[in-house]
């Protein structure tokens, strides 16, 4: 039987390394589509369109809501996000299993959508460490900074919410760890629900 891919949603407060960590995964191993977002948000430097994000106007991605091209959308930080669902339905049709990259907000309409989805938090080794990861990145003002370390506060009381932790101390540490969960995920028995169908029916025919 053909295996399924999932989605495999990755959340963790800004500045975790989530980015670095998720292009590491999809290079160290085969089988992972990482899905590119849409946001009203400017590029970072280095930032490319399509690459990172899909950079659009407002008015664009209100439209896209509007049309029903978003699987989930947040507001985070006065702008907004979303995931759009071409790309992800088509990269599962095909067996592998798809990446999102976003916050608390869209993770939970994901996994109400998508009951298979698996939900993983990236936490920093400390908070302090976090703070300075941020600083360090210096494409924020310390305004922004400010902002995005209230708002880890917020997400931090979500975190239960999620299917495992995995601390980004050591990235290819950490990289390993994830690709394991998610391994491990594959087999659990509510992912495999037609396997278990088919092995009853069989049973059955075999018992006459
Ligand atoms: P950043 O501006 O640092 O790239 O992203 C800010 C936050 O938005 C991060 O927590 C990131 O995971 C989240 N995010 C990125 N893309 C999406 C998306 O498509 N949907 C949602 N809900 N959150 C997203």
């Amino acid at each position: 039987m053909k295996r399924k891919g999932i989605i495999i949603v990755v959340s963790g407060f800004s500045g975790t390394g989530k980015g670095t960590l998720m292009k590491q995964l999809v290079q160290n191993y085969d089988n992972y589509a990482l899905s590119v977002s849409m946001t009203t948000r400017s590029p970072r430097p280095g930032e490319k369109e399509g690459k990172e994000y899909f950079f659009v106007s407002r008015e664009e991605f209100v439209s896209q809501i509007k049309n029903g091209g978003l699987i989930e959308y947040a507001s985070y930080c006065e702008h907004y996000y979303g995931t759009p669902g071409k790309y992800v339905e088509a990269e599962l049709e095909a067996g592998r299993d798809v990446i999102l990259e976003i916050e608390i907000q869209g993770a939970l309409k994901v996994k109400e959508k998508y009951p298979t989805a698996l939900l993983l938090f990236v936490m920093p080794p400390n908070a302090t460490e976090l703070r300075k990861r941020l600083e360090k990145r210096g494409t924020e003002s310390p305004e922004i900074i400010r902002m995005r370390l209230a708002r880890a506060l917020e997400e931090s009381k979500g975190i239960e919410k999620y299917d495992f932790i995995v601390i980004n101390d050591k990235l290819e540490e950490c990289v390993r760890n994830m690709h394991s969960l998610i391994q491990a995920a594959h087999e659990m028995p509510e992912r495999n629900v037609e396997l278990i169908d088919n092995i009853r029916k069989e049973l059955k025919n075999v018992c006459v």
